[in-house]
């Protein structure tokens, strides 16, 4: 498709988020909506190298409520856009060795439960029982929320994206963003490598390229790409198909179910801050190896695939939601790790502050670019 010429919005980013902005702008009756992705396909950023998790087990209130709203637009993704996501509630058992983080569990569980979200504290026997595979001799507690699991963020994004499409959106693809002309503090149009596009409305939706977006429209959004990478393993008969997404909590190590093997991750503690989406093999033996020692079949296991992606970090671990200094530029970035699972209300939460100018599924105007200026941060303990 040709790069219109004119929008009432544009949207930079064919990821989750800018799919479900644009979504839900569509469904709202908006008519001339642009999707920018720089891709050739969209979502091949964050989105396409995610580990596809989603859980209500935050530590903070308002994560806690982005989930509540969000899961269940992603249960009901089918019967509304037609779409299959492949949502398996196998839920999420993460572990605590240390008594730091027992006790971090302890005040979570007891948030969660207060919202509504059933999930179960755990003694460290509870985990190991749970857990015969695994060596988990150090656990002193855990948790588990059933109704967590995994869901495909391919088929997400195309759900989004096929449907707005369908509602007229001009969805192209293969065009960078290049700038962002501003007139008197006012957005004016987004120069692209196939043209500008007139427009009073930018979402910069961008994920871990989204400061370099800002920076276009000279607004410096606090947004650090960080790298992050997995593995997948070749098929394990041991492992049970409905086998928990598990975490080791103190070491930022995850393995779930993956086709009919397993998919491995761990954050790297000393990564440093860029956008190289190269896996770093020397960082893969240190998981390797920490994987092993969790869960000793793996030795007998084979590699089928790695990759690496980007996490959008912003200095609290939350998002970013809403009017930045320039009039018209709004940013739906910043998601620290676990965006994927809160794209859908994401999108329908940036629809109702450009339609309605308020914030109305979930009060998030807290979480705008102001807070780091004013010190109004937010931190969120459970990131992996
Ligand atoms: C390894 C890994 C594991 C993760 N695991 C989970 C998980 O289990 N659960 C979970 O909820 N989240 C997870 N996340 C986080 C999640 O993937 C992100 O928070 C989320 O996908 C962000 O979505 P987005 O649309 O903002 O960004 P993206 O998906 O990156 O989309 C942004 C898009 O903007 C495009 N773009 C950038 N600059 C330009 C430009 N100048 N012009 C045009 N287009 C541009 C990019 O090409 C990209 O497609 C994980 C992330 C990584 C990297």
């Amino acid at each position: 498709m040709d790069t219109p010429t004119t929008a009432d919005i544009v949207i930079i980013g064919g990821g989750v988020m800018g799919a479900s902005t644009a979504y839900h702008l569509a469904q709202r009756g908006v008519k001339n909506i642009v999707l920018l992705e720089k891709e050739e396909f969209y979502g091949t950023g964050a989105t396409g190298r995610c580990a596809g998790g989603v859980r209500y087990q935050f530590s903070t209130e308002i994560n806690i409520e982005l989930s509540l709203k969000s899961l269940p637009m992603i249960e009901r993704f089918r019967e509304e856009i037609g779409q299959d996501v492949n949502y398996r509630q196998c839920g999420y058992l993460l572990v605590a060795t240390n008594e730091k983080d027992a006790a971090n569990f302890k005040h979570n569980v007891e948030l969660q439960n207060s919202l509504g979200v059933q999930t179960q504290l755990l003694s460290g026997d509870e985990v190991r029982r749970r857990l015969p595979l695994m060596r988990f001799d150090d656990a002193i507690a855990g948790t588990f929320h059933q109704k967590d699991g995994l869901v495909d963020p391919n088929s997400v994004v195309m759900g989004y994206v096929s449907a707005a499409q369908k509602m007229g959106v001009k969805a192209v693809n293969s065009v960078e963003v290049t700038g962002i002309r501003v007139s008197g503090g006012k957005v004016e149009a987004v120069e692209t490598s196939r043209g500008a596009v007139m427009t009073r409305t930018v979402v910069n939706a961008a994920g871990p390229w989204a400061g370099l977006v800002g920076q276009m429209a000279g607004v410096d959004l606090p947004i650090v790409p960080l790298r992050r990478q997995m593995f997948t393993t070749n098929p394990l008969r041991e492992v049970p198909e409905d086998y928990p997404f598990v975490i080791d909590f103190a070491q930022s190590l995850y393995f779930h179910r993956e086709g009919e093997g397993l998919l491995i991750g761990m954050s790297n503690q000393n990564e440093t801050p860029g956008f190289d989406q190269g896996v770093d093999e020397e960082f893969e033996l240190v998981n390797l190896e920490a994987a092993i020692e969790r869960m000793p079949i793996l030795e007998r296991a084979s590699r089928a695939s790695h990759w690496a992606g980007l996490y959008e970090v912003t200095p609290d671990a939350h998002p970013i939601y809403g009017k930045t200094p320039v009039d018209g530029f709004l940013v739906c970035t910043g998601f620290s790790g676990h965006g994927f699972m809160h794209g859908p209300v994401s999108g329908k939460l940036m629809s109702e502050l450009i339609l309605d100018g308020t914030f109305s599924t979930v009060d998030v105007s807290m979480l705008d670019l102001a807070r780091f200026e004013q010190g109004r941060l937010i931190k969120e303990y459970n990131v992996v």
